[in-house]
This record gives C-alpha cells, structure tokens and sequence, in this order.
C-alpha cells in the first residue's frame, strides 16, 4: 500500500509518517502544495493524505486539481477542527474521507482501511471474467458484448459462481444462496437452472460454458484470462 502525505506541520508529519509506516504501509511525505499536487498526480499512489492549508497550492485546489485530471486515486483530507465549510467543500471536490485535527494515528489507519474496502467494494459492481460481464447495479449481463436476457434466480446463480472463479460450489450450497431456502438435496433444479443460462449463451456444450461442471460435486466458474 504505497501513501502520499501533504502536511506541512512537521511535528503532524513525523508521527503520522511513523504510524502508517508502522501499520505496513510505504509512505512519501512532501511539506508543501506545489510538490504535492506534482507527486499526486503521478497515479501511483493508492492513497493521498491531503492537509489542506499548505504553503504554495492548498489542499482543495490540489484536490480539485487532481479530480478535473480524471484522477481516482482515493484521498482523506486533514482538517482544522470546526472547519465545517472545508469537510463539505472536500467532499463536494471528490475527497473520499476527511480526519479533523488532531487525531490519532490508528484512526487514520481504520478510516484508509474502511475508504478502500468500501471503493474495492464500489469498484466490484462490474464482474467480468473472460467474455461474460455482469453489472450488479444495473442487473445487465452481457456474453462477447451482447446482452443476454436473464431471470433474477439466473443472474443470482452466476453472480454467485462468479464472484470466486475457480471454486468449486457444491448443489447445496448453491441451493441455500441462490434459491435461500432448503430444498429436498436430490432436486435438480440447479442443473435445470445451469443448462438454461449455458443455452442463452449459445453454450450448451460443458466444454466451452464459463460455467463448468464438476463431476459429483456442483459447479464453478471457469477462471479465464482478463480478469
Ligand atoms: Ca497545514
């Protein structure tokens, strides 16, 4: 986990630098906005700590900098206490988090660990593995870029396998997920389920479907290249 700091409080920099250091993350510390903006704008930070008064270019105009380049790269903003006008206006900017002053160390650490859990979580509303896409907001899945047409138990279904390429899901396991209750265990409606959407891609064959089976087991999906 590579880390910016913008700070230009040397005492703020020093401990912070030290504590993210000691939690395991990289950090790359610059005293001033000019600097900063520069190095945050390389794109090889996962993270940006953002102080916003800073000598040269503040905080805000970094940010709002680093956001109108198409930059994604997550950002917690260090405030003054009581700066309610620049939280807002951080956040209205793209920041992803903010921190007032003073704070300790360690909840600096579960705030960047709670901002890229919930973006990695964000970032997984598209699943994609080799040719099959599926979008979990807009509930669209689409096969060598057509969109198929899929009931909501079907979707769930692939969802489900998808999310782990390369495990192996047992019938009942993917009974008690997909279909959320107890079913008699010699029921085939999952293998009814799996051969419908193996058709609607045109796959009907094992061999070619992303969704494999395993013999005396259930299914998974195949891990292919891409993804
Ligand atoms: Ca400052």
């Amino acid at each position: 986990m590579k880390t910016l700091l913008i700070e230009d409080e040397k005492k703020i920099a020093d401990f912070v630098c030290a504590g993210l250091k000691e939690h395991g993350f990289a950090v790359d510390h610059c005293d001033n906005g000019n600097d900063g903006y520069d190095k945050a704008s390389s794109g090889i930070y996962d993270v940006i700590v953002l102080d916003i008064m800073l000598p040269g270019r503040d905080g805000l105009s970094i940010l709002k900098g680093l956001r109108k380049a198409g930059s994604t790269t997550p950002v917690i903003l260090l405030t003054a206490r009581n700066e309610l006008d620049d939280r807002i206006e951080g956040l209205n900017l793209g920041a992803d988090d903010y921190l007032s002053k003073p704070f300790f160390v360690e909840e600096l650490v579960a705030r960047i660990h709670a901002m890229l859990r919930r973006i990695s979580g964000e970032r997984q509303n598209v699943l994609a593995v080799g040719d099959l896409r599926l979008d979990r907001i807009s509930r669209e899945v689409t096969w060598k870029g057509q969109t198929v047409d899929m009931t909501g138990r079907e979707f769930n279904l692939i969802e489900y396998l998808m999310r782990s390429p390369g495990r192996v899901f047992t019938r009942t396991q993917i009974l008690e997920h997909v279909w959320d209750y107890d079913f008699d265990p010699s029921t085939n409606i999952v293998d009814v389920c799996i051969q419908r959407i193996r058709k609607k891609i045109g796959l009907a064959n094992d061999g070619e479907s992303p969704i494999e089976s395993v013999r005396g087991i259930g299914y998974r999906f195949r891990k292919l290249g891409g993804s």
